[in-house]
């Protein structure tokens, strides 16, 4: 499974401003329990700032949804691109506990100097998930009265009802 954590050790020891810069190609990432983002790619730009790193970062790939409409599942490519900054929680040369961030909410990075690009991956994506998700804009979806999937073969549904209402039209017609 991914371990998309970096050891940003020697990078903080760099000066403020410092860059460096990451192209990544992984299996998965699981999202949640059920989801997963497979395979993914991307890229990341680490800034060193006063208190840690920035980091700018784009990943792409896909995750298994079930289509609203058909009821299929399908791949839905994913997007996330993202700026945040990972803050420091340990001195890297004193060892000694830093202060913690104002905001909660944060990226942080841990006592052993391991940057996680997972979990910021991990919720960028999950809020790049469509609300509703379908398989195609021309999905057709089930049919209502048999429960058909329109996309793999037309049923005999619509034509029916268009059928019934020439009937009653010419029940009407014949009334005169
Ligand atoms: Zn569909
Ligand atoms: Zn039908």
């Amino acid at each position: 499974m991914t371990d998309l954590r970096f050891n940003v050790a020697q990078f903080l020891r760099e000066h403020v401003g410092a860059r460096r810069q990451y192209d990544f190609d992984e299996p998965a990432l699981p999202l949640s329990d059920e989801l997963l983002l497979a395979p993914l790619r991307g890229h990341a730009k680490f800034t060193r700032t006063k208190n840690g790193v920035l980091v700018a970062a784009q990943a792409e790939g896909k995750v298994r949804q079930v289509c609203g409409r058909c009821l299929i599942e399908y791949d839905e490519q994913i997007r996330a691109e993202f700026e945040e900054e990972f803050f420091s929680t340990v001195h890297v040369t004193l060892g000694t506990p830093l202060p913690k961030p104002e905001e909660n909410d944060v990226f942080l990075i841990d006592e052993n100097h391991l940057l996680d690009l997972g979990e910021a991956i991990r919720e960028y994506a999950l809020l790049a998930l469509p609300i509703a998700p379908v398989c195609s804009d021309i999905c057709q979806g089930l049919c209502p009265l048999c429960g058909t999937n329109r996309n793999e073969n037309p049923c005999e549904c619509v034509d029916q009802t268009v059928d019934e209402r020439m009937a009653i039209l010419k029940r009407l017609l014949n009334q005169d």
